[in-house]
């Protein structure tokens, strides 16, 4: 594994932990940096690597300060174009320095540039890559450069034979393991490059049947362990029939439904495992609310989490009242508090003394022990590993009962496939007296007139969202738009209020920012997709969200669910760049059209396929990283028959092939 302790965390975050993992941390996609091109030759718009030397270099500081480099080889020039750079970038492209440079080719006002291109500084014969050069999914602080060297050398030292046994049928004909995945990080020039990207291609297929094959051997190992947990029966429902009388609402018929459905399950004494899915604004905070009165006054404790601080401070600041109101003790933690603090609450939730506790994966992570834990509700579960909801379900004698919701309407066939046999509630309809939300799309040429809108709203007293886009590859350049959208809004909208929420400040800096547009004091706020799920400020009513082909739909559909909170008329402007793809254009267009949840899901579905449904994004440590249950559907067949024989003939070789692809942590498939 690479180098220092913060190399370590950070491949952790991407999910590498063992060197196994590393070979399983395959490439998004790849780039082709076999061949250099003719300057000359190169027209707009296409993928190209140039070889040539500097002919200028000079920095620019007009407006924003840029670095603009020409490259010729005799044939023509071309224009690279930095945005951001250092010193040493400085260095190195100087005149009369030999460069090899790749990216995007774009007809520009002075002739075809690149804009941030990869480069390298290069000799007279500097030898060319003979191999594709992979792309890797990854996060702030690991360069591909790092990646691509830890991997090489994995392939090189890690031992791998094949734990499927060869004559399974459903590796008939396919490469073993260890020569798939050698194709799949170093693929030759003339790999079929169709077949890759639409994983048809044997390699891929092996490795997609592999993980079939560990996912079914978990479901069924997992299936006859949970038979065996008990529960304690929670059935005193006097503090839920108060809650129910003090709500300032009625419950809608779904969410009546749903509460129903629950209120059973708790006084069972097998333990609850049910899932919650309704639309963002259907109201499941009130039925985790009840079950937790049910558990309470029942006689255990619930603890409620949440993906992240700014999410369970809402539940806390919501939740708090209508519980206190009952007596119920209610109290907070998350990685945010002091040692000390922590240490109270942890002291206190051992005693008995807190009824119930809201918080982050602190909950997990601090390792809190509860007095008798009867309940765990699980807020947006899709945002939390697997492994994280078992090791708060995994305190105590009895198994608590639990609870998860989630926003992301998952098709019940699929959530039936990923999480075995767990039971759903649906809450299929709003509460009453909202107004839909109008959604727009408006091109990145009419930008100016958006501007000018959105300072009309907010001269009306209306707040906004303006949402950055999302960069698939990395971390820091997300945060990087957000900060620069920032500034360049703060000086269009002058002199509106404009505030900047992302993931990286610091919870309190967090807090105080959204405090600020809560009491509207901010009137536009500047966000990255960290007010995906769960931020509640009905004054909200105009959402522009930038980039919008770039995103996904459920998460389209997230992020306009923080507007249409209130009851005045909102809006959600998906600002694009033209020329959109025709999926893009598709997935603006049902964002256009309709805006229940379910009917978007199933779009979705159609559009990407139930692999990418579950995706690396919207469920934090996917259950299937490559496999796409729609497509592969013939692998699953293969692999259930396969997992059957193997647990029954060669149950070890089945415990290493699950360690293999979930490193030991094979109860992720039994939540
Ligand atoms: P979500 O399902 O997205 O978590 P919330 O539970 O946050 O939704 O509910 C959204 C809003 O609707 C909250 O302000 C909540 O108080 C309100 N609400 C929930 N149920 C009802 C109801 N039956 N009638 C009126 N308002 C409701
Ligand atoms: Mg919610």
């Amino acid at each position: 594994m690479p180098g220092t302790p913060t190399d370590l965390a950070r491949f952790a975050r991407i999910g590498i932990r063992r060197e196994h993992d590393l070979l399983l941390h395959l490439p998004l996609r790849y780039e082709d940096l076999t061949r250099v091109v003719p300057i000359g030759s190169i027209r707009g718009g296409s993928q190209v690597q140039v070889e040539g030397d500097v002919v200028r270099s000079e920095v620019v500081a007009r407006g924003r300060r840029t670095l603009q480099v020409d490259l010729s080889d005799g044939t023509g020039t071309i224009g690279l174009r930095f945005f951001h750079f250092y010193g040493t970038q400085l260095k190195q492209l100087t005149v009369g320095a030999r460069i090899r440079a790749s990216g995007e080719a774009r007809g520009g006002l002075f002739g075809m540039e690149i804009v941030h291109p990869q480069y390298r500084v290069v000799g007279e014969s500097t030898p060319l890559p003979t191999r594709l050069t992979p792309v890797y999914p990854t996060a702030a602080g690991i360069g591909q450069g790092m990646l691509r060297a830890a991997i090489g050398k994995a392939l090189r030292t890690v031992a791998l034979d094949d734990t499927v046994p060869p004559d399974c049928p459903g590796v008939r004909g396919l490469p073993g393991l260890r020569q798939a995945l050698a194709l799949l990080h170093a693929p030759a020039p003339d790999v079929d490059r169709v077949a890759l990207e639409e994983r048809s291609h044997p390699a891929w297929l092996r490795v997609i049947f592999e993980e079939l094959l560990a996912q079914q051997l978990s479901l069924r190992r997992a299936r006859a362990a949970r038979a065996d947990r008990e529960a304690a029966p929670l059935r005193d429902r006097a503090l839920v029939d108060r809650l129910l009388k003090a709500l300032p609402f009625a419950l809608t018929g779904a969410q009546r439904r749903a509460w129903d459905e629950v209120a059973h399950d708790l006084c069972a004494r097998q333990p609850m495992n049910r899932l919650l899915q309704g639309d963002v604004g259907s109201g499941k905070t009130v039925i985790a609310a009840l079950a937790a009165a049910q558990a309470i006054g029942s006689g255990t404790q619930a603890a409620l989490m949440a993906p992240t601080e700014l999410l369970a401070e809402q539940h806390l600041r919501k939740l708090a009242p209508w519980m206190q109101a009952l007596g119920v003790r209610v109290d907070w933690l998350s990685g945010s508090l002091k040692e000390s603090g922590k240490r109270t609450i942890r002291a206190a939730a051992a005693a008995g003394e807190i009824d119930l506790l809201i918080g982050t994966h602190a909950l997990i992570e601090d390792s809190v022990e509860f007095a008798r834990l009867g309940l765990v509700i699980v807020d947006e579960q899709h945002r939390f590993g697997v492994a994280q909801r078992l090791a708060l379900r995994g305190k105590g004698q009895l198994s608590p009962h639990q609870l998860m919701m989630s926003a992301t309407p998952i098709p019940r066939t699929l959530a039936m496939t990923y999480y075995a046999d767990l039971d759903v509630s649906v809450i299929d309809e709003l509460p009453p007296g909202r107004t839909p939300v109008v959604t727009r799309l408006v091109s990145q040429g009419r930008r100016a007139e958006l501007i000018e809108r959105v300072r009309a709203a907010a001269q009306a007293g209306r707040q906004i969202y303006w949402v950055c886009p999302l960069i698939e590859e990395s971390e820091a350049l997300d945060l990087q738009t957000a900060i620069d959208t920032f500034e360049v809004l703060s000086q269009e909208l002058a002199p509106l209020r404009v505030g900047l929420l992302h993931g990286r400040m610091p919870a309190a800096e967090k807090q105080h920012v959204m405090d600020g547009f809560v009491r509207g004091e901010i009137q536009l706020l500047v966000a990255t997709t960290v007010i995906e799920v769960g931020v509640d400020v009905p004054n909200a009513s105009l959402m522009v969200i930038e980039h919008a082909e770039r995103f996904g739909l459920a998460q389209l559909h997230q992020l306009r669910g923080r507007v249409g909170r209130g009851a005045a008329e909102s809006a959600c402007v998906l600002l694009y760049r033209a020329p959109l793809s025709p999926t893009a254009r598709e997935r603006l267009t049902v964002m256009h059209e309709t805006t229940d949840g379910f009917e978007i899901a199933r779009r979705d579905l159609m559009l990407r396929g139930p692999g990418e449904f579950l995706g690396a994004r919207q469920s934090g440590v996917p259950l299937l990283r490559f496999a796409d249950l729609e497509r592969d559907a013939a692998l699953v067949e293969a692999a259930r028959a396969c997992a059957a024989r193997m647990l029954r003939d060669m149950p070890d070789q089945a415990d290493r092939h699950m360690e293999r692809w979930f490193g030991g942590r094979e109860e992720f498939l039994r939540a």
